[in-house]
């Protein structure tokens, strides 16, 4: 009988191990894709995450249409869907890349109940490089610090990436899609998406391309590239590993044959892309041991920590309008293109929770909103870091300091001009702290600050002592 493969956040062709594995069978396939907002413990997609999503299953679609075969879109309670499916086209089997967050999990192990035992249920490992159970410590638990972890699976290596399948066989009739359209997944009035159009092209073919040009181009100098928030020296690739568009053996592999290949990509190089791979798989295990990561602190320490409610600042943060350039530069290039700098990431992250003391979960929540990569381990995961409350994470007590950083990364104040263009006349020296400038070089680059660009709405000194004076009732 026919094979459903079951697709999640793996829309791709190539190593995909479901898809590959049903075609080789040799026995009819249906793709089928269940957009799925309404099981329980489910995070609805935020606005970007729609705008990917739409084109990406696009994108997606036609690639199956190039092998001779459908995408089945559903949208609903996923289990349902598949149930209806596997009997609408008679399958005797379904396939499908593992996940790893509880509420899918639940959602997995429910269908596969449900589907008793006449549907063999097969699982396979696509989106991360190392299954949790496969990673553990002397004493058997689960690594809670990056650096072992790393270690470890830096011993053990993985399986090599799978060729896409050329044609996927076809059922007698294709089950009932739904139209990609009347999901409303763009916005409209208004239509914010603009500047994410013009960043990206989701999809397994500008994925791919991507993936050769940073290795091509781009890895040579990413020990220093990725320091330069100016620069588009990143790989670019996580809204692509996000929704599975690239699986990462492939990026791995291709990084590494590059590095192999050309003697002027150093070691160090291509050991940090690797590593950074790497800390995606550890936010993934972190998270499916540690099942609360999106709505408990990792460190039950902070369960009691005194969190400032200030709407009013939590509100001018994810506008741009703290009157801390870089802060500011970073939470617009979010809203406009989908996608921010690490170091700013982890810049306004700690402006967030440190300056302005307000909690972790309302900063995930807006990354998660406007992020076009926003990824349920990685996000909670880094921003428990930021926050001080995580695994492995940065001590609370180290406090960014929003000018130094920005006198270090932006240096001439590249990117702050790029996002915060009301700022883009005024010189390197007052850009970072243009409060502590004279009035007379702001106003020759146009800019009166109350009126043209905010005073910053926190004075980075007293945040600083405040976020330590809250810190010190709970440390213990
Ligand atoms: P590169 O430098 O080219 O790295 C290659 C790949 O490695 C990335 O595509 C990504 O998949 C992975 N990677 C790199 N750094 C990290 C990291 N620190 N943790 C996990 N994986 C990493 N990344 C997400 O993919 N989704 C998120 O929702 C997300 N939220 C974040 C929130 C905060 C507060 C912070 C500080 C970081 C967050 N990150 C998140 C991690 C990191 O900022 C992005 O993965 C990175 O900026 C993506 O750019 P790139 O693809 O060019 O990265």
């Amino acid at each position: 009988g026919p094979i459903v493969v079951w697709i999640r956040d793996d829309l791709r062709l190539d190593d995909n191990p479901a898809l590959a594995h049903a075609a080789e069978t040799g026995r009819p396939v249906v793709p089928l894709v269940v957009l799925d907002e309404d099981s329980a413990g489910v995070r609805a997609l935020g606005g970007a995450h729609k705008w990917w999503l739409h084109h990406s299953l696009e994108s997606f679609a036609s690639s199956l249409r190039g092998i001779g075969s459908e995408l089945t879109l559903r949208r609903g309670k996923a289990k349902d869907h598949v149930l209806d499916v596997v009997e609408a086209v008679g399958a005797t089997a379904l396939f499908f890349n593992r996940r790893y967050d509880p509420a899918s999990r639940r959602i997995d192990d429910a269908v596969e109940t449900a589907l008793g035992e006449d549907v063999e249920v097969e699982r396979f490992t696509g989106n991360i490089l190392h299954e949790p159970e496969a990673v553990q410590t002397k004493s058997g638990g689960y690594y809670k610090v990056y650096t072992p972890f790393w270690k470890n699976v830096s011993e053990t290596g993985f399986r090599d990436p799978m060729d896409p399948p050329k044609g996927l066989k076809q059922p007698d009739d294709f089950p009932k899609s739904e139209r990609l359209k009347d999901w409303n997944l763009l916005p409209t009035k208004p239509d914010w998406s603009g500047g994410i159009q013009d960043l990206w092209t989701p999809g397994e073919t500008a994925a791919q391309e991507r993936l050769e040009h940073f290795c091509d181009d781009l890895l040579q100098d990413y020990e220093a590239g990725r320091e330069k928030p100016f620069a588009d020296e990143t790989s670019r690739l996580s809204p692509r590993l996000r929704w599975g568009e690239i699986s990462p053996f492939r990026a791995w592999h291709t990084a590494n044959a590059y590095a192999s290949r050309r003697k002027t990509i150093p070691d160090a190089a291509i050991r940090t892309f690797r590593q950074e791979l790497v800390w995606r798989d550890f936010n993934y295990h972190l998270l499916y041991h540690f099942g609360r990561l999106e709505a408990d602190n990792f460190n039950d320490r902070f369960d009691g920590f005194s969190w400032r409610r200030s709407p009013k600042d939590l509100k001018a943060w994810q506008k741009g309008l703290t009157g801390y350039p870089i802060v500011d530069a970073g939470m617009r290039q979010l809203w406009q293109t989908g996608w921010m700098h690490n170091r700013v990431r982890m810049i306004v992250g700690s402006f967030l929770t440190k300056d302005l003391l307000i909690q972790w979960q309302e900063g995930e929540r807006w990354f998660w909103d406007t992020l076009v990569d926003g990824d349920i381990a990685s996000n909670t995961a880094q921003w428990q870091w930021v926050a001080g409350s995580g695994a492995d994470a940065q001590p609370f007590f180290r406090i960014f300091n929003p000018i130094t950083q920005s006198e270090k990364f932006d240096p001439e104040g590249a990117y702050i001009r790029a996002f915060v263009p009301e700022l883009k006349d005024v010189p390197a020296e007052a850009i970072h702290a243009p409060w502590e400038a004279d009035e007379k070089v702001l106003a020759k680059a146009g800019v009166t600050l109350g009126k043209d660009y905010p005073k910053p709405i926190v004075d980075h000194g007293e945040g600083r002592q405040r976020a330590l004076d809250a810190y010190q009732k709970v440390k213990g």
